[in-house]
């Protein structure tokens, strides 16, 4: 159910409450929203620091998340430095001004290596909502699969920017 590194839900406990919060959602015609949450450059900071660094920088990150979400939020560690987060009866909208937030507050962590600074860090992510695909009976994959392609363009927009589907692209900074 939990990861190791970071103790956020694991993938397969996403796959395990998706459907059931999507049914739920359905039922009661609430918005479900997904951010997917990329961290931006990740290797640099393995290749710079080493791997030990990189895990440090990963359980900030699962930190700063569990602090800023709801409790009955489901906040997941996708993949190596992917992260899933459900957000029930919030919309689009709703949830990409919390995605924007979280990117504020990420850009502001002092992290620390060795007792020297870390670079500022960043990421990109991509916002879906159940609702938009109508109400119908869209898969559980089907909506990561929408939040995953805006947290693509997110990335091939230049990365350190929130874009929700079919909303203009949102707290992008460049980059020191
Ligand atoms: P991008 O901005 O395009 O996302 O670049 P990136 O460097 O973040 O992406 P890339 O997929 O090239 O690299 C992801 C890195 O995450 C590579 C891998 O070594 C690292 N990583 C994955 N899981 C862990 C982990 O558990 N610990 C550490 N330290 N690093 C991890
Ligand atoms: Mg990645
Ligand atoms: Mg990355």
């Amino acid at each position: 159910v939990r990861d190791g590194l970071t103790d956020l839900f694991n993938r397969r406990h996403l796959g395990d409450v998706l459907p059931g919060m999507l049914a739920l959602a359905r039922r009661n015609n609430w918005a479900l929203a997904v951010a997917i949450i990329d961290l931006d450059r990740f290797k640099l900071v393995n290749d710079e620091h080493g791997h030990l660094v990189g895990d440090t920088v990963l359980k900030s990150f699962a930190a700063l998340l569990l602090a800023q979400l709801r409790k009955s939020d489901v906040v997941c560690r996708y993949g190596g430095e992917e992260f899933c987060v459900l957000m029930p009866r919030t919309t689009t909208t709703q949830g990409r001004r919390k995605i924007d937030g979280l990117l504020k507050e990420w850009r502001a962590v002092r992290l620390y290596a060795d007792g020297k600074v870390l670079g500022q860090q960043t990421f990109s992510a991509g916002v879906a909502e159940s609702l938009a695909a109508g109400g119908g009976d869209e898969s559980a994959d089907a909506l990561l699969k929408r939040a995953d392609d805006c947290a693509l363009l997110a990335k091939k927009a230049g990365r350190n920017c929130v874009l929700a589907e079919n909303q203009e692209l949102t707290a992008g900074q460049p980059a020191p």
